[in-house]
């Protein structure tokens, strides 16, 4: 294991990415989840290898921190030990809840099944580039509307059936809808896709398909009398929601979902809740997209007492929590390339101005955004100038105020006064900031 990942790779367990505090590995296990008793090996793994933080991505993957060219190895060989297997080749996510979701319209895993072998028989695995994704959403209760891919299949009710939205480039809303089919159909226009990627090289995404071949894409399956009209009404499982709270399954059974706040927590706290779920009778705990775990198993009059734990361990409980309006990368010190401390500052602006908070506002440590790589209507940055604000934009953008790194806190109190004391009745914070625009925030900002 000598060479590393590049940044933007993806850290598979055999190839760790060097990050600022040492190496990552991200990994992703066949079964979706664990036992309660894997999740504490895996974590005291974590804390003998790595430097003890652990995370859960927005795509639900589970990675761990601090890692170096000595126990990286150390560590691959012990999950292997553990029995985990983990997921490789070209990701073909489903939902946390696929399957076991009475809500859901179609169960997701079978055709996700397919697809793989698909992509295997083709021969495409070794010609796309790690991060080129498909996700097979079956809709319902959790659905992968806020997870982007390059080709996303939703599941759809139709006259005729089940029937499978298939689109190209983006997430839930900013996808590109070339077809709707049945199941098989959906498979191969899937990996005539991935085959037009693969063919631009290992750099390439969905995104940069000509004009042409999407239209060529969208027209092959009415060559082969496949394709269907499509239906009305994309959702019909409901609005997704954060993986956060419970979640009714078949029977009386019930998913309780608990997030990291920021996608991070220390091992050790999560073994501490991993071993109350193991006695309060927790038989699986999922990844789930959003940076969120889903307990299963345990009788329903245990989730109060785990939430209350989870809480206790400052683990996030409530999908109303400030902290889930807040990306945060690592930032200093766990990050080399961070300017300023932005899980410190992402805390105090949670307890102190969750009001304002009904749009998402990314904290980042420097530049390269990788807490929230699009746009957000707020970002506080770290650069050589200390902390700036980037209004309507991503974390590249060129900042418009700044303030000390330290003190960037209280310019979003600034900003919060400047908010209440200028908004209509019933007029949300986020409709407020547009309307008062980017001189105005970065002003407020700067404000002593
Ligand atoms: S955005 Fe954050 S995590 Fe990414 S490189 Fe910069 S400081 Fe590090």
């Amino acid at each position: 294991m000598n060479a590393f990942s590049r940044r933007g790779a993806c850290p598979a367990l055999s190839a760790p990415m060097q990050t600022g505090d040492g190496l990552l590995v991200r990994l992703n296990p066949v079964d979706g989840g664990f036992t309660a008793k894997l999740l504490i090996a895996l974590a005291e793994s974590a804390l003998r290898h790595g430097n003890g933080i652990m995370e859960v991505t927005a795509r639900g993957s589970l990675q761990i921190r601090g890692l170096t060219a000595q126990s990286a190895p150390l560590l691959a060989a012990e999950v292997d030990a553990l029995g985990i297997a983990v997921r490789t080749g070209v990701p073909v996510e489903t939902g946390p809840l696929a399957g076991i979701d009475p809500r859901e319209i179609a169960d997701p895993r079978p055709l996700a099944e397919r697809i793989r072998a698909a992509i295997e028989e083709a021969g495409l695995t070794q010609r796309l580039g790690p991060k080129v994704s498909v996700v097979v959403d079956g809709g319902g209760q959790l659905t992968l509307d806020a997870v982007t891919a390059d080709v996303r299949l939703l599941a759809v009710r139709s006259s005729a059936g089940i029937r499978w939205l298939v689109s190209v480039a983006g997430d839930g809303q900013s996808a590109r809808l070339l077809v709707v089919a049945e199941g098989d159909a959906a498979r191969d226009v899937t990996v005539a896709a991935l085959r037009m990627i693969a063919e631009k090289g290992r750099d390439a995404h969905a995104r940069g398909l000509s004009e042409r071949q999407l239209v060529s894409l969208a027209g092959w399956l009415s060559l082969t009398g496949s394709r269907e009209a499509r239906p009305s009404g994309r959702t019909e499982g409901g609005a997704s929601r954060k993986p956060i709270g419970l979640f009714p399954l078949a029977g009386h059974a019930v998913a309780l979902g608990i997030a990291l706040p920021y996608g991070s927590m220390p091992a050790q706290n999560m073994i501490a809740l991993a071993k109350s779920a193991l006695s309060l009778g927790t038989t699986e705990i999922r990844l789930a997209p959003g940076r969120a775990l889903l307990f299963l198993g345990q009788p329903p009059h245990a989730n109060q007492s785990l939430q209350d734990i989870a809480a206790a361990l400052g683990f996030v409980t409530s999908p109303t929590d400030p902290r889930t309006r807040i990306a945060a990368c690592p930032g200093t010190p766990a990050c080399a390339s961070g300017r300023i401390a932005t899980r410190d500052l992402a805390e105090t602006i949670a307890a102190e101005n969750a009001d304002i908070l009904d749009f998402t506002l990314h904290i980042s440590g420097c530049a390269k955004g990788c807490a929230h790589p699009g746009p957000a209507p707020l970002t506080i940055v770290g650069g050589e100038n200390g902390a700036g604000l980037v209004v309507n934009a991503t974390a590249r953008a060129l900042p418009a105020g700044y303030r000390p790194g330290y003190d960037a806190a209280r310019g979003i109190s600034r900003i919060a006064a400047m908010i209440s004391g200028a908004r209509f009745q019933g007029e949300t914070a986020a409709a407020c900031l547009t309307r008062l625009g980017p001189v105005a925030i970065a002003e407020a900002y700067r404000q002593e």
